[in-house]
């Protein structure tokens, strides 16, 4: 059978890529064993679905690279109970990932075509703890603040405040920020005495675009 056409062979040659480049937590490896990257991308690319590549999703949009999803994933360190807001649904694949560790995870995606075919898909893939919606996800999402983790997965040309307002006490925020070609990845921790960042590697989004954004 054709590796494309068999999702399981797909899986364990990206997680093993994955591996080589660093990824260490067995439960990150495990989630890519549980999501099958080729139900979030179209029919055309299943063939590319398992690489370590960002594919096209429409929209001028892209399903980031693995090994970019799985570093920011393991680097958020989730718990079960844990309550996330994720910026950029995309194809829905990040959300899935990380509903596979918390409690609850909601997403917000600023292009309605991608949004609702995201919600569709993660609907009948089972993921009834996550909640979509389309909009400005740099305004973040009032109503369900604060949150445990925060994730964005697009590139901010400085870090919202309105974001790091609705991180919880003992949470923690991955963005990536800096000029419209590259990013920095910037993390921050709240505790009571206040927030801490620090800064690692190059990273290359799409643009975050919307109010606190582009
Ligand atoms: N994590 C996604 C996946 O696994 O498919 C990929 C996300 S893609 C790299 C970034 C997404 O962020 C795009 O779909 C884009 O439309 C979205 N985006 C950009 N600015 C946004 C904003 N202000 N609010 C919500 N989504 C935004």
């Amino acid at each position: 059978m054709a590796e494309y056409l068999n999702p399981t062979v797909g899986c364990e040659k990206l997680i093993k890529i994955l591996r080589e480049k660093g990824i260490t937590d067995e439960r990150v490896l495990d989630a890519f064993r549980k999501v099958p990257r080729h139900l979030f991308v179209d029919g055309a690319m299943y063939a590319q679905a398992y690489d370590d590549n960002a594919l096209p999703i429409g929209n001028g949009q892209t399903i980031s690279q693995p090994i970019v999803v799985a570093m920011m994933t393991e680097m958020l360190e989730l718990k079960k109970d844990e309550k996330i807001l994720e910026i950029g649904t995309g194809s829905g694949f990040q959300t899935a990932i990380l509903a596979q560790f918390s409690r609850r995870v909601y997403t917000i995606e600023r292009q309605r075509e991608l949004g609702e075919n995201a919600r569709k898909r993660l609907r009948e893939l089972g993921y009834i703890n996550v909640v979509c919606k389309i909009g400005d996800g740099t305004c973040g999402w009032q109503q369900f603040a604060p949150f445990d983790k925060i994730i964005v997965t697009a590139g901010a040309p400085v870090v919202p405040k309105t974001l790091i307002d609705q991180l919880a006490i003992g949470g923690r925020m991955i963005i990536p920020a800096g000029d419209r070609e590259k990013q920095e990845l910037h993390i921050y921790d709240r505790s009571e005495l206040g927030c801490k960042c620090r800064v690692t590697g190059d990273v290359t989004f799409v643009p975050l675009i919307g109010e606190h954004g582009w």
